[in-house]
């Protein structure tokens, strides 16, 4: 299969998967539903899969590319070139609250989307949650597997750290499965989209949220291991009982407030 699509050869240490499936774009923009007015932001536009039809529907649209040469091309689009808010940027390092702040309305929080590069797909995850505040939904094409991550619940082979946390800021909803021919070149695996909205309350209270990611951290390093041994350093056996949680189960039992309650407990004594 050619790595090259419309003129570009594929770069794979950008991840560049270019989507060209007509039908899986349309089902992506109508769920993405982008409406004018709204601060509509991309990350990875690549050759504009999303970007012509999401442009064909609004007036403005702020884009995030790493690729230079892809971002000079976006630059000099014969259609939207106009439309587009071009940051030639690393998504991963990008301040998700100064591209709001940028904005003429402010009080409409970013709605983000993109088929992201796969390579960096979870540290970004990770770094877009530390800008909930800012973003009103989020939509994204990942591999299937980590958005099976991203939803899985206590007891699944897939509950793991990435899944207490995104459930800690987001509400988490597949919306569809999309096969490797669907790109050019094709991916090694399946791929699905998912909506995350930002939850305007934290479905648990939680003390500290860097205790909360670094319990998850530390219990899902040694998944195999009892809570009473991947914790031994920071909670005691005791500590865990009182908490109504047996020492003997593995992080993959303990729901989130099970691991916000130990995050708590951990970070009251710090105090
Ligand atoms: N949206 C296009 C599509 O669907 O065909 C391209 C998707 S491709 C999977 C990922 C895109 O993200 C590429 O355009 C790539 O250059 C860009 N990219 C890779 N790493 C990036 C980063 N760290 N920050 C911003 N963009 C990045």
């Amino acid at each position: 299969m050619s790595k090259t699509h419309l003129g570009h050869t594929a770069r794979k240490r950008f991840g560049q998967n270019f989507l060209h499936d007509d039908y899986v774009i349309e089902q992506i923009v109508n769920a993405i539903n982008p409406q004018n007015g709204e601060n509509l932001v991309e990350i990875g536009p690549g050759l504009g899969a999303l970007t012509d039809p999401v442009c064909e529907r609004v007036d403005a649209l702020t884009v995030v590319e790493l690729d230079r040469d892809l971002a000079k091309r976006l630059r000099h689009h014969p259609f939207h070139g106009e439309k587009l808010n071009i940051i030639e940027q690393d998504a991963l390092t990008l301040d998700f609250s100064t591209v709001l702040a940028a904005r003429e309305d402010t009080q409409k929080r970013l709605r983000v989307f993109g088929n992201l590069p796969y390579n960096i797909s979870t540290p970004l995850m990770f770094h877009l949650f530390y800008f909930t505040d800012s973003i009103s939904d989020m939509h994204f094409m990942l591999q299937k597997e980590v958005v099976n991550r991203l939803a899985a619940g206590p007891g699944s082979k897939n509950y793991g750290r990435l899944s207490v946390m995104a459930q800690y800021y987001c509400q988490v909803m597949p919306v569809l499965t999309v096969p490797p021919e669907a790109f050019k070149p094709p991916p090694k695996v399946d791929s699905a989209v998912v909506r995350l909205v930002p939850h305007r309350a934290p479905p648990v209270d939680v003390t500290s949220v860097n205790t909360l990611e670094r319990v998850c951290a530390q219990a899902f390093n040694q998944r195999r291991k009892t809570i009473r041994n991947s914790l031994k350093d920071c909670i005691s056996e005791q500590a865990l009982s009182e908490l109504g949680l047996n020492p003997g189960t593995r992080a993959e039992t303990l729901s989130l407030q099970d691991f916000a309650s130990i995050a708590n407990y951990i970070s009251a004594q710090e105090v």
